[in-house]
């Protein structure tokens, strides 16, 4: 791992947190938890389409990741609820959805697995294998 920063690896084992700002990683024990925000400044309703400016407030969302290594990684996603501009809409409000990491009602992220393939690439085979155990 000589020569790798710690930006780098982190970048690499985890891409799907390349559109959120990660403020915090702490480790808990024998977990490891990131603490993250999304920087979503528009949103479209689910319900009809509208896109909102409009923050009507947020909340975080507890994200399962893949295990790196043997710890467990957990997501601390703070997300946007928006207000839904149209006034024919029957949703009032709505949370926003990060792309590769957030299905909406799940709380696995899609992006579990994907680390593991990415340090195999990475690293070559052999290191992601026993990081895999
Ligand atoms: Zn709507």
């Amino acid at each position: 791992m000589a020569g790798v920063s710690a930006k780098e690896l982190m970048a690499v084992l985890f891409t799907h947190l390349a559109r959120v700002c990660v403020d915090r990683v702490i480790r808990c024990g024998a977990s490891v938890r990131i603490i993250a925000r999304t920087m979503t400044r528009e949103a479209g309703c689910p319900e009809c389409g509208t896109w909102s400016r409009r923050r009507h407030s947020h909340y975080e969302r507890r994200l399962s990741d893949t295990a790196v290594g043997r710890q467990e990684v957990l997501i601390q996603l703070r997300v946007h609820r928006f207000r839904c501009g149209n006034d024919a809409c029957v949703r009032q409000t709505f949370a926003e959805q990060v792309p590769g990491l957030t299905v909406r009602y799940g709380r696995r992220s899609t992006g579990a697995g994907e680390a593991l393939q990415a340090i195999a690439l990475a690293l070559g085979g052999r290191a992601g294998a026993r990081l895999d155990r």
